[in-house]
């Protein structure tokens, strides 16, 4: 099997490596992302491997077929990125991997919680320079205070389950219930309820049509004052431009973000010696409270390894014609 692999970086070339030995693929490690202009270097393969941000559109899936790319193989869990509907009007399927380690997101939430919180950022600057004032720092309990959570799949209970060690109170807001979540005390309301009664509101769910922009000025409006919201799903959970207004008139009193609107222009690159022309993301870097990683909450080494596992057996089955469990329909 020949397998294109877009968006690579050092370390998924790693990681591939590390375990081919057992498979034999041949791959072809390119360090763009895949969208229509750079599609033809999936010429001769059978797999293109892609990541969050390649852009799997109609025009890229057309320019695939007519290489003879006959599987996209996905590897993160996310596939809002590719026309699924494009893909199968062209005889190919998609897999992804639909769970790697849920905990290691979950942590990732829970980091910028305690950082946007605590300011243990400011204060390592701080000390290091000799300055040991408290000034500014002070933070608040997470115990006793109510997390809302917006998508109770794998990740989202995770972090109710860590979050409940700190005793904190969770309303949860699902598509479909969690029964054994509500048996750990997770409490399921409607989304207007959640919004409105928690400090702390962090993300979950996919990004489709109906969670699109779910933080927008009105839901904005219904929440506490200084109400934290995390986000480490997808950018366009958030409607930004609303979210800077929102941090303008301190209705959001924090704000840390995994996940951007517009980050395929700008994550997982070195950007540091250019211009940066996304002003929106400058403005969010001026506030304060505002903290943002580019994508990380992933980045673990048992979920690279899991993803890398994943990804190669999904091939496998495509390649000895066998169950693809981990087909997106
Ligand atoms: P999952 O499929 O296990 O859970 C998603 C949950 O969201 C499900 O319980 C589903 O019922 C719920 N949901 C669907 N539509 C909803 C709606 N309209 N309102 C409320 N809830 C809704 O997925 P997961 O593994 O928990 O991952 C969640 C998301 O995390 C993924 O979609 C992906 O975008 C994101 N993610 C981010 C990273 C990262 O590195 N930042 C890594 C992995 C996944």
């Amino acid at each position: 099997m020949k397998i294109a692999v877009f968006s690579t970086k050092s370390y998924d070339q790693e990681y591939f490596e590390k375990y081919n030995e057992k498979y034999g693929y041949i791959f072809s490690f390119y360090e763009t992302a895949l969208n229509a202009d750079t599609a033809r270097l999936s010429a001769d393969c059978d797999v293109v491997c892609v990541f969050v941000n390649d852009v799997v559109n109609e025009e890229t899936i057309q320019i695939l077929a007519s290489n003879g790319v006959k599987l996209i193989a996905l590897r993160c869990a996310g596939y809002n990125n590719v026309d699924l509907e494009a893909a199968e009007k062209a005889d190919i399927k998609v897999v992804r991997v639909p769970a790697y380690s849920p905990e290691a997101v979950a942590e990732h939430a829970l980091a910028l919680i305690l950082t946007l919180n605590r300011k243990t950022h400011k204060a390592y600057n701080r000390v290091r320079e000799g300055n040991f004032s408290l000034k500014n720092l002070i933070g608040f309990n997470l115990n006793n205070k109510v997390i809302g959570v917006i998508g109770t799949g794998k990740i989202g209970a995770t972090f109710c389950k860590i979050l409940k060690g700190f005793g904190c109170k969770i309303l949860a807001f699902d598509i479909s219930k969690n029964d054994e979540l509500i048996e750990l005390g997770v409490e399921f309301l409607p989304l207007e309820e959640v919004l409105k009664q928690a400090d702390i509101i962090s993300l979950h769910c996919p990004l489709n049509k109906h969670t699109k922009h779910i933080v927008n000025e009105n839901s904005i409006a219904s929440m506490k004052d200084g109400v934290m919201i995390i986000n480490t799903s997808r950018g366009a959970l958030i409607n930004t431009a609303e979210a800077i207004e929102g941090l303008k008139n301190r209705k959001i009193g924090y704000l840390g973000i995994d996940v951007y609107e517009q980050e395929e222009n700008l994550f997982f690159e070195d950007l540091s010696e250019h211009i940066i022309q996304d002003d929106m993301i400058l403005r969010l870097l001026s506030f304060p409270n505002v903290l943002i990683t580019s994508h990380q909450a992933y980045f673990t080494k048992e979920a690279m390894n899991q993803i890398t596992i994943i990804t190669l057996e999904n091939i496998k089955s495509f390649e000895n014609n066998t169950e693809l469990k981990n087909v997106v329909r």
